[in-house]
């Protein structure tokens, strides 16, 4: 772990100076950690698995904690420890999510769902109540809460990852509007289908690889950094006028009716 520049200063209309990653260890959340490190922004990344965080602790002005974000110790440790060593929290991007939906009556099914709900929503809900008074103190901030294209329409087998997605879309809408008067604003991601570990068993599927992208306006996957640079966005001063949405970072999928020429 290296130490961040402490008490990261800000200046109104500047960008976010200090921000807190979740998910960090991998995929999406590792690239916008690395992103906001690249630019000089302090980061705390923040996952549960403490292996992944390892390579990201080496960079300059990355802070590394292990936690679980459904857990409320592990979201009110974290803003802690962001507020003691950066001195202010300017944005928190609320990314960890996992899948694993089975199949409506099979066994275990619900509860399958549960954990889902636990961590795809519950996580985010303490992460914007434990960051909201930090967020607050710095004069106002950024929240993003990374949901997905499957919180919009549905996918075939995937009932409770597209329900606790398609929650969080208008979880964020809410905490858009009741935290507006304090200059927070709260925005979701959804990005269609990215490069990660999420999708690493049709990456080594290359026919079943071509069949998707086929469907795809863009016909390729996305880069976990081409989500990074919309999160940015998102916490950017350039954004400062938009709160409550869910910005669709998915080659054309939610456009298209999936029949392309
Ligand atoms: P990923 O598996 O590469 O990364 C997810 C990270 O979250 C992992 O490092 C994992 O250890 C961490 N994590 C999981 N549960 C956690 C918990 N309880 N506490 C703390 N950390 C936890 O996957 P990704 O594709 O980068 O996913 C990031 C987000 O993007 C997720 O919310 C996912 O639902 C969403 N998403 C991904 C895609 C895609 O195609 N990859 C598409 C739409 C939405």
């Amino acid at each position: 772990m290296t130490s961040p520049s402490s008490s990261a200063a800000s200046s109104p209309g500047s960008g976010p100076r200090a921000v807190l990653v979740t998910g960090a260890g991998s995929g999406i959340g590792r690239a916008t950690a690395e992103l906001y490190a690249e630019r000089g922004v302090a980061v705390l990344a923040v996952d549960h698995d403490e292996y992944a965080l390892k390579e990201l602790a080496a960079l300059d002005g990355v802070l590394t904690l292990a936690g679980d974000v459904s857990r409320e110790e592990s979201n009110r440790a974290a803003v802690e420890l962001a507020v003691r060593e950066f001195g202010r929290l300017d944005a928190v991007v609320l990314n960890a999510g996992i899948g694993g939906t089975r199949p409506w009556e099979s066994p275990g099914a619900v509860e399958a769902a549960e954990r889902i709900f636990a961590v795809n929503l519950r996580g985010p809900i303490l992460g914007i109540r434990t960051a909201v008074p930090a967020l607050r103190a710095a004069g106002g901030g950024a929240v993003v809460v990374t949901a997905s294209v499957a919180g919009l329409r549905a996918d075939p087998g995937n009932w409770a990852y597209n329900a606790s997605k398609g929650a969080l879309i208008n979880l964020v809408r809410a905490a858009a509007i009741d935290h507006a008067p304090d200059g927070i604003r709260v925005n979701a991601l959804a990005p269609g289908l990215t490069w990660t570990r999420i999708n690493a068993g049709v990456r080594r599927d290359p026919v079943l690889a071509a069949e998707i992208e086929r469907r795809i306006p863009l016909q390729r996957f996305a880069e976990p950094r081409e989500q990074a640079e919309a999160v940015w966005f998102l916490t950017s001063p350039a954004a400062s006028y938009v709160t409550g949405t869910a910005l669709v970072v998915d080659g054309g999928l939610d456009a298209s009716l999936g029949v392309l020429p």
